[in-house]
């Protein structure tokens, strides 16, 4: 695996293997990698003939500066794990190489960021589209992969490139839990043994409530997921709701939509996690 810093050696190495006829695959990761991100590894290592992990913790995406600073770091173990996962290419990029100067563009992904994450985490997908446009230009990947545990960045990203008309795949991979069910993410690392077994309880209740689909209407299902969550003294409630999975947009009936999602946004202590559970699905 080559580890590489900068953009202009990125794009030399690339050009070079495009040359060949190689198909590129892109992960982008904010590191502090677990099984959840080396799932997505994989299937692009099986899928192409050059697997490129990116590894950068965005400063433009982070409403929270606290939250920015406590993010979990790692790259040395990254590094190892990515290697044995197959990656070919691991670029991780300082700050000033992928913001020499600050980028002041501003995305318009309409109703898709004006629920959920978008109402809560101000900007956020402003600078996820930032990253992961630069990503896209550097890289001009054929397939890019995203796991589905982050569903309305899946939905905002696939929105881009169609703005954008950039054509490139976006792939959506299932989420990765630990055997409690706790849905894998670099922030459980922030969480004490007390506080995950709790944040446990965040992916019971989603897959109970998946149990009421025959037999209660959406807003009883919201309504039941939010009780349990509020009864719950080490979790506070963010917020839960029950969307079309293409539009973001609430739903009243499991008939106005062809896949609808339940999302979660919870915090455990002060680490703010978020889950999701497709309760009906197209495909
Ligand atoms: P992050 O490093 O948190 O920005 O995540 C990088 C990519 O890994 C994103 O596409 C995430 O959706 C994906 N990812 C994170 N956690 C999981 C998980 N538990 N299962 C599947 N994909 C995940």
């Amino acid at each position: 695996m080559q580890v590489i810093k900068t953009k202009n050696q990125l794009s030399l190495i690339l050009t070079e293997e495009r040359s060949k006829g190689c198909n590129i695959g892109l992960v982008p990761t904010m590191g502090a990698l677990h099984q959840g991100h080396i799932s997505l590894i994989e299937r692009c290592v099986q899928e192409n003939d050059i697997c490129v992990c990116s590894l950068f913790v965005n400063p433009s995406q982070f409403n929270d500066k606290n939250d920015l600073i406590k993010y979990p770091r790692q790259p040395e173990k990254d590094a190892q794990l990515l290697r044995e996962a197959g990656c070919s290419i691991l670029f991780m990029p300082d700050e000033q190489e992928m913001y020499p100067e600050q980028d002041t563009r501003v995305f318009n992904f309409g109703q898709l960021e004006e629920v959920m994450e978008g109402v809560y985490r101000k900007g956020h997908f402003n600078g996820v589209a930032q990253i992961v446009s630069k990503l896209f230009d550097i890289v001009q990947p054929n397939k890019a992969y995203f796991g589905q545990k982050d569903f309305q960045q899946l939905a905002v990203v696939r929105k881009m490139v169609e703005q954008l008309s950039m054509g490139i795949e976006i792939i959506s991979c299932p989420i990765v839990r630990e055997k409690s069910g706790l849905a894998m993410s670099s922030r459980n690392a922030l969480l004490t043994l007390e506080q995950k077994e709790k944040a446990a309880l965040i992916s019971k209740y989603l897959i109970e409530s998946f149990t009421f689909v025959s037999t209660k209407t959406p807003a009883e299902v919201t309504g039941f997921v939010k009780k349990s969550i509020n009864a719950e003294p080490m979790l506070r409630l963010e917020y839960f709701e029950i969307v079309d999975g293409t539009t973001l947009q609430g739903i009243h009936d499991w008939t106005d939509a062809s896949c609808v999602v339940g999302c979660i946004a919870v915090y455990c202590g002060s680490v703010r996690l978020i889950d999701n559970i497709v309760y009906k699905n197209a495909d």
